[in-house]
């Protein structure tokens, strides 16, 4: 590979991290279905359970998982946001290979000088 192209695959690299860096949200999304809080409801009775409700959960700075639940309206952005999450460890990865191949080349570059 050309130094030109290698650098052109690292820039594009780094605009797709930036990318996904703008919606990237941390965390595993579940989804749960609860009982309400109205005893007369069907959902108390062998009914269908209400949901589903999204949440989040992720390990926080103690070790300790710890969560959130997230509204409907933000379902789409939230799920979107740890899809993005993965995604960007994965172009993070990629991004550092290239760095290593791009440090190599230059110091074999200074070694045949
Ligand atoms: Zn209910």
């Amino acid at each position: 590979m050309s130094s030109i192209r290698h650098s052109t695959k690292r820039v594009a690299r780094l605009r797709e991290l930036d990318r996904l860096g703008r919606r990237m949200l941390f965390g595993t999304v579940s989804e749960t279905y609860r009982t309400c809080g109205q005893p007369a409801c069907a959902c108390h009775h062998g009914g269908p359970k209400h949901g589903p409700h999204l949440q989040v959960s992720y390990r926080g700075d103690a070790g300790k998982t710890t969560g959130y639940h997230v509204p409907q309206v933000l379902a789409d952005t939230v799920r979107e946001g740890v899809a993005a999450w993965q995604r960007f460890q994965e172009v993070a990865r990629t991004l550092a290979e290239l760095n290593r191949e791009h440090a190599w080349r230059r110091h074999a570059k200074r070694s045949a000088r």
